[in-house]
């Protein structure tokens, strides 16, 4: 499991969850109202560790045989704290940004290129700019990255006790 990068899955309940994990670069499906099975099916066939706060669904054969496994997400925890909580259980890197919107692989691109898409503020301002290879939606490094920088910071800097 630790010479293929992690791949995740979250489950219909953890959408903010699954926009940060893409974020700090890990190819994470989630789907708006997505059923357990499809999500368990999705899992076993693409081989994506589960984020569920289900604990019914974690009671299934396939996740207590460790056929497949999955963080079990606390309840109650903010968006952020949900993202270090998973970061300490997996270990995770980060790494590149996907696209929040369909987990896409960001592309960059040039400032010329996305001229048309971008508001002409963001156009100046911003340094980097990005176009997703599957949904082609356009993304910029404008001053909402300063947050997203530093929550990338800081997951990056998070201490493990042991390699994965
Ligand atoms: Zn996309």
């Amino acid at each position: 499991m630790s010479d293929t990068p992690l791949r995740l899955a979250c489950d219909a309940m953890c959408g903010g969850l699954a926009r940060w994990l893409r974020l700090i670069g890990y190819d994470t499906f989630y789907r708006e109202g997505v059923a357990d099975q499809e999500l368990i099916d999705i899992a076993r066939t693409q081989n994506r560790v589960v984020i569920t706060s289900d604990g019914k669904l974690l009671e299934r054969r396939l996740f207590t045989t460790g056929r497949l496994q999955a963080v079990d997400l606390p309840r109650g925890l903010k968006l952020l704290e949900q993202v270090e909580y998973v970061a300490r259980a997996l270990h995770l890197t980060v790494g590149t940004a996907r696209c929040t919107r369909c987990n896409g692989e960001l592309v960059p691109v040039s400032r010329a290129e996305v001229g048309d898409e971008v508001p002409a503020r963001s156009l100046i301002w911003a340094k980097k700019f990005f176009r997703c290879a599957d949904c082609g939606h356009v993304f910029w490094e404008g001053t909402h990255w300063r947050h997203i920088a530093a929550v990338r910071e800081r997951i990056a800097n998070l201490q493990w006790d042991e390699p994965r």
